[in-house]
């Protein structure tokens, strides 16, 4: 099969037939083979039925219905679970993306040789309260990712090889983020494509403007695990070490101080009448604690699944 693909979708009954028709028309245009899996994120109108409908009509459609809403990385871990496509394409249901895009992204991937290709929109059709965040979001994005080359990380519209799609682990809200998952995996051949956007014909955006509060969190997540998600002791330990070392000359400054005093016969204080040797003691405090964060994320770390998983290319 060429394509696989895949919308996630919450509550999205008017735009489904039109989405579907207009993915069929492209689909048979270019004499592709494929399916479309619709995954239903516990819609609470029509949706499913009208998925069913679509199914009975077409043998192209397959259907994956949540009990209740997850969220759009649920929704695209359980279709990527299930596509069998060479290609996989998502896309998000409200017909902002446009399917005449496939056959290009699918030539990218096959032809070019690209991992995964990203849709750029570049002309947006959004209010500003959302343009203007995303520009931010971003740049961030960008900096921390180290994919200098994307300008959309949150496009819907993506186009993988299908290994991508099954080697990497979509979870949480990490579908911002998928072109660093994928990174982070090796596949490293990542491109854009500058695609065409429409503004919301029905229904109501799904996201408020917390995605980028918690977005910015997922961001940070995500790096702080590519960085020292296998290896915790090397940045809690190192602080911690380096806290406990000046807690500890500061405490011996701190007496040392004193018994010249004494030794000299001028006025002392008592060490405990001292702020630095409280200084001095909450910072031996904190770093013992920075110590025993990293050993105990050691101790986690040493019992995870995922502690030898790698990604292997390939084997003679
Ligand atoms: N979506 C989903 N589950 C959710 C929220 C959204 O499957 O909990 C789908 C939604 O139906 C749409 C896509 O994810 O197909 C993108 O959502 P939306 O268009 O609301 O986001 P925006 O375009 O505002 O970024
Ligand atoms: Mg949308």
């Amino acid at each position: 099969m060429d394509i696989s693909i895949i919308v996630p979708l919450y509550n999205e009954e008017e735009s489904l037939p039109e989405l579907y028709a207009w993915i069929q028309r492209v689909m048979s245009a270019n004499n592709f083979t494929y399916e479309v899996i619709f995954v239903n994120d516990g819609s609470t109108d029509r949706s499913w039925q009208v998925i069913e409908e679509l199914q009975k009509a077409s043998e192209h459609v397959k259907g994956i219905k949540f009990r209740r809403n997850y969220g759009k990385s649920p929704a695209l871990y359980c279709g990527f679970e299930k596509a069998q496509g060479d290609v996989v394409i998502t896309m998000d249901a409200d017909l902002q993306d446009s399917p005449d895009e496939i056959p290009e992204l699918y030539r990218m991937i096959t032809e070019d040789g690209y991992d995964l290709v990203s849709g750029w929109k570049q002309k947006r059709y959004d209010p500003l309260s959302k343009t203007i965040p995303t520009k931010l979001f971003n740049a961030t994005a960008r900096a921390v990712s180290g994919i200098h080359n994307l300008h959309d990380f949150n496009c819907g519209l993506k186009a993988y090889r299908r290994d991508v799609v099954k080697n990497i682990e979509v979870y949480g809200e990490m579908h911002r983020y998928i072109p660093y998952l994928a990174k982070n995996a090796g596949f490293n051949r990542i491109g854009e494509k500058v695609v065409h956007h429409q503004a919301r014909k029905y229904g109501k955006t799904k996201f408020g403007l917390n995605r980028f509060v918690n977005g910015y969190l997922d961001l940070l997540t995500l790096w702080f695990l590519s960085t020292f998600g296998v290896k915790p002791m090397h940045i809690f330990g190192f602080l911690g070490s380096i806290m406990f070392m000046l807690g500890f000359i500061a405490v011996i400054i701190v007496g040392a101080d004193k018994l010249y005093d004494m030794y000299h016969g001028n006025p002392y204080r008592l060490i405990t009448e001292s702020p630095y040797f409280y200084l001095a003691l909450t910072t031996m405090i904190l770093g013992t604690q920075l110590f025993l964060a990293g050993f105990i994320g050691e101790l986690i770390a040493r019992n995870s699944v995922e502690r030898n998983k790698y990604q292997i290319e390939k084997e003679i």
